[in-house]
């Protein structure tokens, strides 16, 4: 799955949990979605030509190199009978369901004890992701956004910050496990349930049936998926549904009372 369709459904899975997890503003749903979309751009974070691994330079290269050499190590120590004999990197340990659970708990602790500055941190690496999958639109968008939230909470904009702290780490883990979900969908399919044993892989790919499966980067995914998605992602921010059906019941005509005799 392309980077900007993971963005995108990593957006609309935020705005989707967001009240489940107790979120209840529009300013913290769209902080938690953004958060989602991003960082549902770091599983490839163990590819060196992603997107995530090219973001900061030098720093991700390395970030990207250490995860690698991490997801190989585990590889080679814990694949089964039947698993293949590559090298373990891409599309291994970052894209599991363990791999969400660690980096979303460490980010949730992280921010908890962190502080205000440390939400902003990982909220402003989130954006930079999702800005450099989706476009340079998204930049001054979520500035503003942001220069709007704060006026509207200040003075106490930082309390409101630290409030999200906690739930950043389940926005991140969701985001991950979006990314797992989509690229499940493709041809190569997703260890998603590692270390789970399936028919003697340790590494079993996740995938529908082949009918059911797309190709990176296809017209599937182009012309289908993605306008789709972006439709979604409008219609699922708070409120957009029901101004909306307001609208549209605001377009009929109101029905006349028949006659009686
Ligand atoms: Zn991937």
């Amino acid at each position: 799955m392309m980077g900007r369709t993971h963005a995108l459904t990593g957006w609309c899975a935020g705005l989707a949990v967001a009240p489940l997890a107790g979120v209840s503003s529009l300013a913290q749903a769209l902080v938690f979605a953004a958060t989602t979309a991003g960082y549902a751009l770091l599983p490839d974070l163990d590819h060196p030509n992603a997107r995530a691994s090219r973001l900061l330079g030098p720093l991700t290269g390395m970030l990207s190199r250490m995860l690698r050499a991490t997801s190989s190590a585990v590889y080679s120590v814990t694949k089964g009978p039947r698993d293949e004999d590559g090298a373990g990197t891409h599309r291994h340990l970052s894209h599991t369901v363990l791999f969400a659970v660690l980096v979303g708990l460490a980010v949730g602790f992280g921010t908890e004890a962190g502080g205000p500055w440390v939400v902003a941190g990982v909220v402003i690496v989130g954006l930079l992701l999702a800005e450099n999958a989706l476009g340079d639109w998204l930049l001054p968008l979520t500035g503003g956004a942001a220069i709007w939230w704060a006026w509207e909470v200040s003075p106490h904009a930082l309390t409101e910050l630290a409030a999200m702290g906690g739930l950043l780490g389940l926005a991140v883990a969701l985001g991950c496990v979006t990314h797992c979900l989509g690229d499940a969908l493709t041809e190569s399919g997703c260890p998603f349930l590692f270390p789970l044993p399936i028919a003697g892989e340790t590494w079993y790919e996740l995938r529908p049936p082949a009918l059911l499966r797309f190709r990176t980067g296809r017209t599937f995914e182009n012309k289908v998926l993605f306008p789709a998605f972006s439709v979604l992602a409008v219609l699922l921010i708070p409120g957009v549904w029901t101004m909306f059906a307001d609208l549209l019941s605001g377009l009929t005509p109101p029905q006349t009372p028949t006659a009686t005799q």
